[in-house]
């Protein structure tokens, strides 16, 4: 064969190729980076829990908690996994246990913006208090809406900011309990999935009828704070300006250095203003968009230091909210027909769940003291049904964990094991039942039964 004939290839590469580093959880992208609807710490963990078949419980205690700097999570029975989930919103805002989240998600899925996920970057502006929700707060009709239109369910920061009420696109009030079974829920939960409640597992896309107790200055407020809040979330960079100093240059320059002047006009307390003028405490997020939004001044601005002090700046009056709540209702308001018929209405209908007089007393917007001192027979007897069906749901649920423990117990020894109640505690959803009679007595029972075998 003459050279001619052969062909010639490329030569070969030995170069060895540069692979990125693997994670050890999907790389699951946050929702919302860069808009003022970025996802919430608490909502990613839901999604990555889900994206790996596994519930948030076991995905914090088995591979999130090993790896903790503290160890405060033992194991998925123990009681402070409970806590935890309790007081889960945390997370959403800053400190030593939301940035160690933050690093450890971040190592194991190798998504290097967790932090703007929380509000880690405001941690030396605002004080934590009042600055988070409690309980889960969610748009039903935001999560229809990404429902019908495929879009993946996620919980923005926004929501669970102590200073947000309402939708900023539905205009309507954010709730907080479940339609089906009425009862709040903390932002994580040992099973829960973005959009459906951890108790029940109802769809909370499913709106229940609030009526609105804004009145059109405070409704337009709110608006103003869902605005000027998701501006801040957008900040990827804040010059933690000092903002008790910026406080100090406003009463300086507008008041002419008068505290008093100040937190009257405002509706502060003289004390409060003390204490931000000499700098000794810092204004909660609430009162530094309060000052803002009397001033027409824009929050960004403001802690980023661009926003000038000077003459030119004037207090709205027309933004001032008077606060409520000194005034005490003439007793005469009190329409005691419609009450009446509203209680009897309440006592006849059958539906389930029933509801505590708290609640009846919130939804009809009067005093539970007022209700109880004007119609003691109809709300003794909406109490007493209450605590009726309650022992009765107990009952059931007491019934369905003796059950599980029979099941658990047969799957434990067909297994080849010996059926210990550690071994039977980890099969069964409530292991704290195990505190009741009937559930220890069927536990023992069929303990005694393979023991005999
Ligand atoms: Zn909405
Ligand atoms: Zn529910």
């Amino acid at each position: 064969m003459l050279n001619e004939d052969l062909q010639v290839y490329d030569s070969c590469n030995l170069k060895s190729i540069a692979i990125p580093p693997r994670s050890r959880l999907y790389s699951l992208e946050p929702i919302g980076i860069n808009t003022p609807y970025v996802e919430s710490l608490t909502s990613y963990i839901s999604r990555l829990a889900e994206a790996h078949c596994l519930t948030p419980n076991s995905l914090i205690t088995r591979i999130i908690a090993p790896e903790l700097k503290f160890s405060f999570i033992k194991h998925s029975s123990s009681r402070d996994i409970g806590t935890f989930f309790k007081k889960s919103g945390f997370i959403n805002g800053y400190g030593e246990i939301s940035s160690e989240f933050t690093r450890l998600l971040s190592n194991l899925t190798k998504v290097n913006n967790l932090a703007l996920l929380t509000l880690g970057r405001y941690s030396s502006i605002f004080p934590s208090r009042k600055l988070l929700k409690k309980n889960k707060c969610w748009c039903p009709v935001c999560f229809e809406e990404w429902m019908l239109s495929g879009k993946i369910l996620y919980e923005p920061l926004l929501w669970s900011l102590a200073d947000t009420s309402i939708c900023h696109f539905h205009h309507q009030c954010l709730q907080d309990k479940c339609p089906n079974c009425h009862k709040l829920m903390p932002w994580l939960k040992g099973k829960i999935r973005v959009g459906y409640c951890p108790n029940c597992e109802s769809w909370l896309g499913k709106s229940i009828s609030l009526s609105s107790k804004l009145n059109y200055l405070e409704f337009k407020k709110q608006l103003w704070n869902n605005e000027k809040l998701g501006e801040l979330l957008l900040c990827d960079k804040v010059f933690a300006n000092n903002v008790c100093e910026i406080i100090h240059e406003i009463i300086q320059v507008l008041f002419d250095d008068n505290i008093s002047a100040f937190a009257k006009k405002l509706g502060f307390s003289k004390n409060t203003v003390w204490s931000w003028y000499h700098n000794q405490n810092m204004p909660e997020l609430r009162s530094f968009l309060k000052i803002c939004y009397s001033l027409n001044l824009s929050p960004v601005d403001f802690i980023n230091g661009k926003q000038i002090v000077s003459r030119s700046i004037k207090v709205d009056s027309t933004k001032l909210i008077k606060p409520k709540g000194k005034k005490r209702k003439s007793p005469k308001s009190l329409d005691r027909k419609n009450i009446e018929k509203e209680l009897l209405k309440i006592l006849e209908d059958q539906k389930k769940p029933f509801l505590p007089m708290r609640e009846v007393a919130k939804d009809l917007d009067i005093s539970l003291r007022t209700l109880y001192r004007n119609f003691p027979l109809q709300c003794k007897a909406i109490s007493a049904r209450y605590r009726s069906y309650q022992k009765e749901a107990k009952d059931l649920q007491i019934d369905r964990c003796c059950l599980e423990i029979e099941l658990a117990i047969t799957k434990i020894y067909q297994s080849g094991e010996y059926p210990t109640e550690a071994r039977v505690s980890k099969l069964i959803k409530q292991p704290g039942y195990l505190r009741y009679p009937k559930v220890r007595a069927t536990l023992n029972q069929f303990l005694l039964k393979y023991i005999s075998i």
